[in-house]
């Protein structure tokens, strides 16, 4: 979508410190950070939110995300001492860029209950 943040940084339109990328995902360091460690990991193919997924997303693109989300976890040795992964879904979910994208949150202690 042309006036997608995430299409603009996936089609390297705007600069993102890219960190991971395959043929149906990307992630990149969120730009500000709310853990020492705060990676965005979100799909290729543009995708309003979680609830927009269609019937294909569930097989072809929620499988690649959690391979890239472990993969990432893995290789910022966050995987054995936990991070947190968040998903804002819409407005009262505080969702601000409406392209589907995952937070990976680690390397502190996170605190429960969100605000
Ligand atoms: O879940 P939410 O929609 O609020 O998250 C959007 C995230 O995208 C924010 O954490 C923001 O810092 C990040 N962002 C980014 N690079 C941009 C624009 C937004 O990392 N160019």
């Amino acid at each position: 979508m042309s006036d997608c943040i995430f299409c603009k940084i996936i089609n390297r339109d705007i600069p993102a410190d890219i960190l991971y990328e395959n043929e149906k995902v990307l992630a990149f360091k969120d730009i500000n950070p709310q853990a020492p460690l705060h990676l965005l990991i979100i799909p290729k193919k543009h995708i309003a939110s979680a609830t927009q997924l269609d019937e294909s997303d569930y097989s072809e693109i929620i499988p690649e995300i959690f391979k890239a989300i472990n993969h990432l976890a893995k290789e910022y040795k966050v995987s054995d001492k936990g991070f947190r992964l968040v998903n804002n879904c819409g407005r009262d979910g505080g969702q601000t860029v409406d392209h589907l994208h995952f937070h990976l949150l680690a390397d502190r202690q996170l605190q429960w209950p969100p605000g």
